[in-house]
């Protein structure tokens, strides 16, 4: 694809700050950065080394608009791979807004959402699994899932996807091969390699494929949510947590007094503690968090902590919602234990398994850790261990991998059943398409779109 025009956006943040930077690309950037940039020791940005920093004002006319930094890389060496002009210049609106508009009337468009990290991809520089590393990048809640998304820059799926693809296609030569020369007396062997050879591909596929779910987690957070009837001392135990731990508070627009989605980084795990108002305003009566809501809650959560008070019998309500439980994903506390236990701990067993129940004290903050570490556990359990590993976090992709595990059963399925090596062809050419998916060897212009339109302008 050949791209000519050149674009501009304001690539920091808005609102107020130390520094706002204007960021350029195209063939149109050096001109444009003539037209409105006067260096201050020299004459143009020509008699610079590129990759210099160079002190100068933005003019518009003979007006001067801001004093500045500006940077030149030359392309191909740049983000984009093309021509890139940045303009570090005063923070705030006003600054920044003047420059742009400056851009644009010099002959730049406005860039849409991700388009610098499109045309990085357009024009090849990166694949598009590292773009969308970029996005989970910027949106990363906990040190873990930062790592991961870098680790996906840096190319470590695209090199996995690569390296599967391309012993597919030596899987699929030697399909091709019998079906070009079909000689009746090396067809055994061949079925019997070709079907170890697919076994293992399809067994490395299945292993990324299982990474998904903890991946997902990393990228998203774990949907948590914290149930029990009134005063068992749910809000204590956000706020112990949330003490610890806050990461990040996001307010989903539309819904500000209903729902606030508190991030938490608990041993690096990323938990979106969804909290309904009455989680944490307990004197608004109203809003107080029944035990219906706790039912309607834990059905749509990854993981609930289910609070009981130690000190007052179990009643109706803590058994109601003890019966709707996953026991699979809830961890029952059993709260307030620096007071006199009224409970029946068999009781509770009958819904939950003895490993899943923890004593703490929310109020003294006694117990938090051997949350954490089940918390921890629980993730862990899946099949990522180590940060090195390729891990899945993108569903787009999930998508892509389980489409290519299908296919690629398939065609293990065909070769042990020596149907004809055109049906394993097929298989083979679907699954290679389906990995292809992934670095954006075989995406749509549609699909692309769509992607990009989740990034932010100026990135
Ligand atoms: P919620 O309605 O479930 O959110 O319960 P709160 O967090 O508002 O707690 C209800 C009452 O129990 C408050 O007076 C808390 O101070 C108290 N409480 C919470 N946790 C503990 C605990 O571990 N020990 C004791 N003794 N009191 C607690």
């Amino acid at each position: 694809m050949f791209i000519d025009d050149t674009i501009s956006a304001i690539a920091t943040a808005p609102g107020e700050g130390g520094i706002g930077i204007i960021r350029i690309s195209g063939s149109k950037a050096v001109d444009i950065a003539k037209a409105i940039f006067k260096p201050f020791y020299k004459n143009g940005i020509d008699e610079y080394n590129a990759r210099t920093l160079i002190y100068g004002n933005i003019v518009d006319g003979e007006e001067i608009v801001d004093e500045v930094l500006l940077a030149y890389m030359k392309g191909p060496n740049s983000y984009t791979a093309e021509d890139v002009i940045e303009i570090n210049c005063h923070g705030g609106f006003i600054s920044v807004k003047k420059i742009l508009e400056l851009t644009l009337k010099n002959g730049a468009r406005l860039a849409d959402r991700g388009e610098f990290t499109k045309r990085a991809f357009l024009n090849g520089r990166i694949d598009l699994s590292q773009a969308e590393a970029i996005i989970d990048i910027i949106n990363a809640k906990t040190d873990k899932s930062h790592e991961i998304a870098q680790s996906q820059l840096e190319g470590s799926l695209s090199d996995k996807i690569k390296k599967l693809r391309h012993r597919i296609t030596e899987v699929l030569a030697q399909v091709e091969v019998a079906i070009d020369y079909p000689e009746e007396d090396i067809e055994f062997i061949t079925y019997k390699e070709l079907t170890e050879k697919t076994e293992s591909i399809r067994d490395e596929i299945r292993f990324l494929y299982n990474t998904s779910d903890t991946g997902k987690i990393f990228r998203e957070g774990l949907k948590t949510a914290i149930l029990g009837k009134p005063n068992v001392g749910k809000s204590s135990l956000m706020n112990a947590i949330l003490g610890e731990n806050r990461a990040i508070v996001t307010d989903i627009p539309g819904t500000t007094r209903d729902v606030i989605e508190e991030f938490v980084n608990i041993n690096g795990i990323p938990l979106k503690i969804v909290d309904t108002a009455g989680i944490r305003e307990t004197e608004d009566i109203v809003e107080k968090i029944g035990v219906e809501k706790s039912i309607s809650h834990l059905k749509s959560s990854d993981l609930n902590l289910l609070v009981i008070d130690i000190s007052r019998e179990l009643e109706a309500d803590d058994l109601d919602i003890l019966k709707n439980i996953d026991p699979n994903k809830t961890i029952v506390l059993l709260n307030k234990i620096d007071l006199e236990s009224k409970i029946d701990l068999k009781e509770i067993e009958k819904y939950v398994d003895n490993e899943n129940i923890i004593s703490i004290s929310a109020l003294k903050h006694e117990g938090l850790n051997s949350i954490h570490q089940k918390i921890e556990k629980m993730v862990f359990s899946g099949e990522v261990q180590s940060s090195s590993d390729v891990v899945i976090t993108n569903s787009r992709h999930k998508d892509a991998i389980y489409k290519a595990m299908n296919s690629i059963e398939d065609a293990v399925n065909g070769l042990k059943d020596t149907l004809p090596y055109d049906f394993i062809e097929v298989d083979l050419k679907d699954a290679w398409d389906s990995l292809g998916y992934i670095n954006g060897d075989t995406v749509s212009e549609d699909l692309l779109d769509t992607i990009f339109s989740n990034f932010c302008i100026g990135k």
